[in-house]
């Protein structure tokens, strides 16, 4: 097996770089673009202590002029590691750990010196917690859709993109038919994988720019962009031909839900509350003329 070191370097997220004897920079990884806010072409070429990274220690004592660990290593070949903070290209200061690694050539003479670094500020951590934060607010538990609220705001931003330019959208309202006796003959646990199940056909079937999410219940609602109502038909109709052809199953006997489905696109006056009561009450019409169909005006 042949290695790509180079691709290894330049791609992980630890920031890595290397300097010849004068502390000149050679090589910048995107790591340490990421991390320092500096692109390779600003640094490649300049010296470490051109007022760049001017690292410090927890003291504010400048490390460049003494205490640079990279000047000791291709000093002393040592290799050394530290906590230091180096000054990102915003001016703010970024804890980091670096650990400078000499470099020999073949004769075992020093080269230069590769310094790795590794961002210790809990930005990352924040980040992350901040996208849990939002599965919390905006995903719904059981199917892992967006639950309504995250629907509702979708709708919201839609219906100003239709006032200011004129786009339109649909929804469809996807109610599962019959599904409280669905529960009461094979049980809550089943019921779940039912519906987990509708939302997975759905997710995975949902055209990039258009979003689904569970509305409450067995009930599922799909925002469609970018559509005209022939479309919204044809959406519609795959959408339920789908559901019901999708087989759990029972005692190993294949087992099938149905839905009923309402949609609609928005019109001039809507708002969220109003296209979506839209929707519902063609849903609703669904069920009446017998279930498993699709309502569409
Ligand atoms: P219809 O065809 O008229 O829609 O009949 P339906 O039985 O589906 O409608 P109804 O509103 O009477 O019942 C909905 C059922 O959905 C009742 C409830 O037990 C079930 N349900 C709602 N949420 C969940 C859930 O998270 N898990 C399971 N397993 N069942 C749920
Ligand atoms: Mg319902
Ligand atoms: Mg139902």
């Amino acid at each position: 097996m042949k290695v790509d070191f180079e691709k290894i370097f330049t791609e992980m997220q630890d920031g890595l770089y290397v300097t010849d004897t004068n502390r000149k920079i050679i090589y910048w990884n995107k790591g340490a673009e990421e991390i320092t806010g500096f692109e390779g072409n600003e640094v490649v070429n300049s010296h470490c202590y051109d007022n760049i990274l001017v690292h410090i220690d927890d003291k504010g004592v400048s490390l460049c002029k003494e205490g640079c660990p990279l000047a000791a290593s291709i000093a002393d070949g040592q290799h050394r590691s530290a906590e230091v903070y180096l000054q990102h290209k915003d001016k703010h200061r970024k804890p980091v750990r670096v650990k400078t690694i000499p470099m020999r050539d073949e004769k075992g003479e020093i080269v230069g010196c590769a310094e790795l670094f590794t961002d210790l500020s809990n930005e990352k951590a924040y980040l992350l917690r901040v996208k849990e934060l939002e599965s919390i607010v905006f995903l719904d538990t059981l199917t892992g859709l967006f639950n309504r609220r995250y629907v509702e705001h979708f709708i919201e931003t839609k219906l100003s993109e239709k006032e200011r330019i004129g786009i339109d959208f649909g929804v469809l309202f996807i109610d599962i038919d019959k599904f409280k006796n669905f529960n009461d003959t094979y049980g809550h646990n089943l019921g779940d994988l039912a519906l987990k199940t509708v939302a997975k056909t759905l997710n995975a079937n949902m055209r990039s720019y258009d979003i689904c999410g569970r509305w409450g219940g067995e009930e599922f609602v799909v925002v469609v962009c970018y559509t005209n109502i022939t479309e919204l038909n044809v959406i519609a109709e795959r959408i339920r031909i789908l559901i019901r052809t999708s087989y759990l199953d029972f005692d190993n006997k294949p087992l099938n839900i149905t839905a009923s489905i309402g949609c609609c696109l928005v019109d001039a006056h809507d708002n969220a509350a109003s296209i979506i009561a839209r929707a519902d009450s063609l849903m609703y019409e669904s069920k009446k003329a017998g279930r498993d169909r699709v309502t569409i005006r």
